[in-house]
């Protein structure tokens, strides 16, 4: 099944390098379901506690565990906040996330399209 991820509204120009316009930004957290998948050191750093609430496991081979989606967007982005978008588990997320520098081609990818776009490349190793 293709889904179709719904943007937010493109934001212009480069954010600063230090990151401290992401929590304004979020685009790079709009993505489909199963973008975001884990590695053995994720899971150990996020804990049973976090990752029975944000993440899921593929039931399909290999078994990948990956983010939950929310909809377009991950469902460790706090939205509780209008036009905020923190992440609820910022110190512990997995290493996809860590790959997003501010500034990168990917972050500027992401925020011309308003969601996540293809030119983030995980590694999925076994
Ligand atoms: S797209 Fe870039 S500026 Fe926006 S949250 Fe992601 S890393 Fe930060
Ligand atoms: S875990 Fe946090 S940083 Fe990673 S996609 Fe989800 S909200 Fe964004």
């Amino acid at each position: 099944m293709i889904h179709v991820v719904t943007s937010l509204a493109p934001i212009e120009g480069a954010p600063a390098a230090d990151g401290s316009d992401c929590v304004a930004c979020g685009r790079c957290c709009h993505h489909a379901p199963r973008t975001v998948h884990l590695l053995e050191s994720d899971d150990a750093r996020m804990g049973k506690k976090l990752l029975a609430i944000y993440t899921e496991e593929d039931r399909s081979p290999p078994g990948w565990r990956f983010m939950k989606n929310a909809g377009n967007r991950c469902a460790g982005l706090d939205v509780s906040t209008p036009a905020r978008f923190p992440c609820a588990l910022y110190a512990v997320r997995p290493e996809d996330c860590r790959i997003v520098e501010p500034g990168s081609p990917c972050c500027l990818e992401a925020r011309r399209l308003g969601h996540l776009g293809s030119s983030v490349e995980f590694q999925r190793t076994a």
